[in-house]
């Protein structure tokens, strides 16, 4: 309601939203309250709702389908990134993402918010729909809209694309496919942004190298590339062995694409080569180090997806960009947790007596308990 009251006169340069579990009932006002160019900080804790536990609460809340995948924690970033972004288009309004952090058991998004009705016509084009495979992880994204004459500000042409951007089943191994979002699949970070405040860092705050760590991490990132693989699903999926990440790092550069970490899992692979190439440097490491043919069915995903032949022999000799500028300082890159089962708040107690009793183990047999004392208490005397 406070903020309903500053949509009309005097706005606010910075609005910080942190709330317990999902913000956003509270982005219509925010994003109307917002002067232009103003800052939006975003919190969202509800991350097993983001990351696919629940994609028709998903949907209610964030107006986006989310999927069960391994790229979850950038998709929950970018699931509530296109939210703020479709709050903000209502009021011929749009973003720009500033840095995105996934951390700990929360994401925080920093984004400006700037008016413009012929600016917001480009969202479409900032937002994709994705395919994702049940079996074998793989995705694909389909933008919901694309530009044309881009090098011509004046004559850029808003077009729908071809659809869909991938078949019925898997290509890879014929696993279904569900499809998810909309995402925001424009970058989630300001590069320009993050390098100021590496500039602007002190060693004052106790997190000093934690932070420089994940901006370190960011400025690395492939910020035109959404989503990623991981190392561990990868090999998992075909039984393999899992191969060393600069090997792998490596094989996807020799054979002439792009690829980093992100700060979100410390065994992320993004890159821009397709999935075929991602599976067939896998099928590679496959040809040195043979998976037990006891594991391979021939309906099973690893049976399906090693069946194809590889068409090219990939290089896993060690390439000079493999190693990442983070990892040769010694940053400190992926914090480990402080303490054993560290995790968000303790299950709700209460004091009886001196002894503390968790609130499930009261509860047991509560109904039992409740009906047979009305029994004693309805049989005659
Ligand atoms: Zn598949």
């Amino acid at each position: 309601m406070f903020m309903y009251k500053h949509r009309q006169g005097q706005k606010f340069d910075a609005i910080d939203l942190d709330p317990y579990g999902c913000p956003s009932i509270f982005l219509d006002s925010a994003v109307q309250a917002i002067t232009d160019g103003g800052l939006l900080l975003v919190t969202a804790t509800d991350m097993a709702v983001l990351a696919g536990n629940s994609p028709e609460t998903c949907y209610a809340k964030y107006g986006s389908i989310s999927l069960r995948i391994k790229c979850c924690h950038e998709m929950a970033i970018r699931i509530l990134l296109q939210c703020i972004e479709a709050h903000a288009n209502r009021y011929s309004r749009y973003i720009v993402p500033l840095l995105s952090i996934s951390a700990d058991f929360y994401i925080r998004v920093f984004v400006r918010v700037y008016s413009g009705a012929q600016k917001c016509k480009f969202s479409t084009s900032k937002l994709s729909n994705v395919y994702h495979c049940t079996g074998c992880d793989s995705f694909v994204l389909q933008p919901l809209g694309i530009l044309r004459n881009q090098e011509n500000f004046k004559n850029i042409k808003f077009c729908l694309p071809a659809a869909p951007a991938t078949s019925q089943k898997c290509e890879h191994c014929g696993g279904t496919q569900h499809m998810g979002g909309p995402l925001w699949s424009a970058p989630l970070h300001s590069i320009d942004f993050v390098q100021r405040l590496q500039e602007n860092l002190t060693n004052e705050l106790g997190t000093f190298r934690r932070i420089g760590g994940i901006l370190q991490l960011i400025t690395e990132e492939l910020s035109d590339v959404p989503l990623y693989y991981t190392l561990e699903k990868l090999s998992g999926t075909i039984h393999v062995e899992t191969p060393p990440m600069l090997s792998v790092r490596s094989a996807i550069l020799n054979a002439g694409y792009r690829v980093s970490y992100t700060h979100m899992n410390k065994t992320s692979i993004k890159t821009d080569a397709p999935a075929n190439v991602v599976w067939d440097i896998m099928r590679s490491w496959v040809e040195d180090h043979p998976v037990s043919t006891k594991r391979l069915i021939n309906d099973s995903v690893a049976g399906k997806i090693l069946a194809i032949k590889s068409t090219t022999k990939y290089s896993f000799n060690l390439h000079p960009l493999a190693n990442p500028e983070s990892k040769k300082f010694g940053m400190l890159r992926f914090q480990a947790n402080p303490q054993p089962h560290w995790g968000p708040g303790t299950r709700s107690t209460v004091m009886v007596g001196e002894a503390k009793i968790s609130k499930s183990k009261r509860n047991q047999g509560k109904r039992k308990r409740e009906h047979s004392e009305e029994l004693q208490t309805n049989e005659p005397c």
